[in-house]
Order: C-alpha cells, then structure tokens, then sequence
C-alpha cells in the first residue's frame, strides 16, 4: 500500500468513528454520485460499524476499500472507473458496489483484479464481501452502534431515503433498469430512523427518492390514495425542518402545499420537482410522468396555497429532436413560473438509455447556446427573487463556521444544491447547527448576506 496523501479518498472524514480497539478490522469508502448514494453508503457504513469494523479515514490504514459508484451518466461511469483504479492503486483490495455495479462486465474489463462487485442496494452482498476479504472480529461490549447510525452528511442534516426503484419508463434514464420497481420502506421504518436521527441532533431531514410523490403506491393494502401526505405530515412532528425532493407534480400534491403553508406543521415550503423540459411533444418524446399536465396551472395553485413556497427543479435543454419553436416555449415557460432555483443538463447519451435511438439529436453546439441562454434566464429570475427579499426577516440554520463568516442556509435552500446565507459580522457565538433569526441586508445571484435580528 502507497503513502497517502492527506486530500485522497477515502476522504469521508464527517464519519469521524473513533477506532474503539487496535485489533479493529478497518474499512475504507468512496461514494460518489447523487444524495440517495450516498444514504446507501451511510448504510452500509452503520453495518459494519455494527459489526465491528473501524472505518478508515484513508487509503492506507484500510485493509479493503468500498467503491460505491454511481452509473447515471456516461461522465459519471468514467469518474467511477476512475475511482476504482486509484483505490487499486492506493490500497489494492477493492470491493464495488452502486450503481454502477450492476455492469460487471464493464468494470472487470477495466479494473480485472477487483475483489468483488455487487450492484446497488444488495448490502448483504457487500458486506458479504466485506466479511471474506477482511473478516470480522466483533466485540460485543464496545461494538456499540451509535444511535444514528454512521453518518456522512454533518449532524446537523440528514438524508431520508423513503423508497427505491421508479415505475416510470423515462427514456434518458436508466434507474429503473438498475433499481427496479418502486418499493417503499414501510412508513414505521421511515418513522424510526427519522426519530432516531432528531434525537442524535439533526435538525433538518432530506427527503429522498426516485419518486417520493409515489411513496406508498405500491402497498396494496394502502389507507389512503397518497400515503406520502401522512408521512410527511409525521415526518413534520419530529420537530426538524422536513424538506422533499424529487416530487413529481401529480395532482395529489396539492394536499401537501396546505401542510406547508403552515410553519407548526414543520415541511418546509419548499419543492425540488423534476421538470426536466415544459413543452409537452418533448415531454411526450421523454415519456415523462405527468407530461400532459398543466404544470403551470400547478404551480399557480401551489402558490395560492403557500405563497412563500420555494420552487426548485431541473431540466434537461438539447434533448433529441428539441426544436428551435420548443426550446423557446421553455424559456417562455420559465417567464411565467418564475421558479426560484433551477438546474440545467445538456442531454447527453447513456448506454442503455432508449432515447439513444431517438432520431434529431442536437448537435453540442445547438446544446451549449441552448444553455447558456437557459441559465441567464434561471439566474436573472434567482437574482430578481433574491433581491426582494432584502430587509425581510427569517430563520436559517448554521451549516459552517471559519474566521470570516457563518454560512447558513435560508428554508429556501437545500445544502449542497442550492445558495447559502452568510452572516460576516459578530457570528462567533454561533455554532454549526444553530437555528437563528437573521435579517437579509444584501443579496447576490444566487447567495444572501445578513445580520442576527434582535
Ligand atoms: S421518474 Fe423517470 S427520471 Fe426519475 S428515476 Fe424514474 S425513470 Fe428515471
């Protein structure tokens, strides 16, 4: 094994699990890809912690390293394959798993010597693999599993993974080929993690899922037509902020915008939907969920109910046959929902996709113009609605603090994603997860600066 330099991977230092004994068998992780990877690593993480394995904070004090890969993108395959071999080069004994697992083939074509490769989600698989290629040597009096699990995210925040798997069929996506079915986690389940998590100090849970609007759908003894009503309604009585991702615009989520509205209920009035275009014959030709819907009807209802809603969402601009007449009646759509945050992807070809076969894609250049006009669209929106509101009131939550300033984080943002709030004066009796009133003094394209209110 090589020295390691103090910045490689297995850099996921906010673990930060004391090795309890000197006999303590020792495992690395790398996650990459997308939030619910890394909920997925956490877990496997509180396994093994469980069993008794320390996990190492580099390369080279681990006796075997987990890659857990994302496979979305053809961009994040290769970051993926990229990972593998430096840990195969770092360490030399690694095991895959992710999503980017479910390709064998692909991956002992590059890296033959990997230990093992299990696909997403098959934990039992992992730790199987774990167990041959560095066996356990559990000690029951101190092998205790702290009460929230192995984290990777700060304390203060917490992903919730809700359920795994879509039902739907869009084109450019291949997760429900690597994830299978919508399964939802019983909402017990859900319930208890998330109770465990309030209780060891995290004070802001992320909803996450392929579908979280779904939640439930597949139970076929369910009470109600949309059980993701319920849970976020209990979610919100933990007494953490409660913010939903990936909620796709189906007419029931109409009952949840009231639940917003209202700050005791604790869900933050703030939606990360998916929209991915507007113009229905793209939507159509990505066989999107929802794609006939009058999404700006929607929107239009959603703010009558909860006026002060943040909405986010992503698109993608350059999708195979995007006409000139469709990508305009995006930017004409944007115009008129005003969203609030928005991200924007330049489509681009996944093996295994169907929308490979499509006919009229967009040659990259059409793609480029077509986003950079998107994106000065999004931000002269973001910076228009950040600017109004300078001189109001409202609660952030400290996510950091150095010598020049706390960032925190507005109900309007979502960490990692979107912008932040910085206070850069008389800060320092703050500490990184505080909730505090602050008033907005200044406001940039996409951050806010401002002072601790009285
Ligand atoms: S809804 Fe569409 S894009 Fe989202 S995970 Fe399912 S198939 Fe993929």
């Amino acid at each position: 094994m090589s020295q390691n330099p103090p910045d490689l991977r297995p850099d996921l230092a906010n673990a930060q699990v004391p090795e309890l004994r000197s006999n303590q068998p020792k495992i690395g992780m790398v996650s990459l890809g997308c939030p619910k990877a890394l909920v997925d690593s956490e877990r496997i993480l509180t396994r093994l912690r469980a069993e008794g394995y320390a996990i190492s904070p580099d390369y080279a004090g681990a006796e075997a390293v987990i890659v857990n890969t994302c496979g979305f993108l053809d961009s994040a395959k290769a970051e993926s394959l990229d990972a593998i071999g430096e840990a195969l080069t770092e360490n030399g004994r690694v095991i895959v798993t992710g999503c980017l697992g479910a390709e064998e083939d692909y991956i002992r074509g590059t890296h033959p010597s990997v230990l093992a490769v299990t696909g997403p989600h098959q934990y039992e698989q992992v730790l199987d693999a774990v167990h041959t290629a560095v066996p356990p040597a559990p000690d029951p009096f101190i092998d205790l599993l702290p009460a929230a699990g192995v984290k990777l995210t700060p304390r203060h925040y917490s992903y919730l993974k809700i359920s795994e798997g879509c039902n739907h069929k869009c084109k450019f996506c291949i997760i429900p080929d690597m994830r299978g079915r919508l399964t939802s986690r019983p909402q017990k389940a859900v319930m208890r993690e998330a109770e465990k998590l309030v209780e060891a100090g995290v004070k802001e849970l992320l909803v996450i899922s392929q579908d979280t609007s779904a939640y439930g759908t597949d139970w076929k003894d369910r009470e109600t037509k949309a059980p993701i009503t319920a849970l976020a309604r209990d979610l919100g009585g933990l007494g953490a902020w409660v913010r939903l991702h990936y909620v796709y615009p189906y007419p029931h989520v109409r009952e949840m915008i009231p639940l917003m509205a209202d700050p005791s209920n604790g869900i933050l009035p703030y939606l990360d939907i998916p929209f991915q275009h507007a113009h229905p014959d793209t939507l159509r030709r990505m066989a999107r969920p929802a794609a006939a819907s009058r999404t700006l009807d929607e929107i239009a209802a959603w703010r009558s109910d909860c006026p002060d809603i943040t909405l986010r969402s992503t698109f993608i601009v350059g999708y195979p046959g995007e006409t000139d007449a469709e990508f305009q009646h995006l930017l004409d759509w944007m115009d008129e929902a005003q969203l609030d945050r928005v991200g924007c992807f330049q489509y681009e070809n996944v093996d295994g996709a169907r929308s490979n076969s499509l006919p009229d894609h967009v040659p990259a250049e059409i793609k480029q113009d077509r986003w950079e006009r998107f994106m000065e669209k999004a931000q002269a929106i973001s910076e228009a609605k950040l600017a109004a509101k300078v001189g109001q009131r409202m609660s952030v939550l400290v996510d950091e603090l150095d010598a020049e300033a706390a960032t925190c984080r507005t109900m309007a943002d979502a960490p990692e994603i979107d912008g932040n709030l910085f206070i850069d004066e008389g800060f320092e009796q703050l500490s990184v997860g505080d909730l505090v009133e602050v008033v907005v003094d200044e406001a940039g394209e996409y951050d806010l600066w401002g002072h601790l209110a009285n």
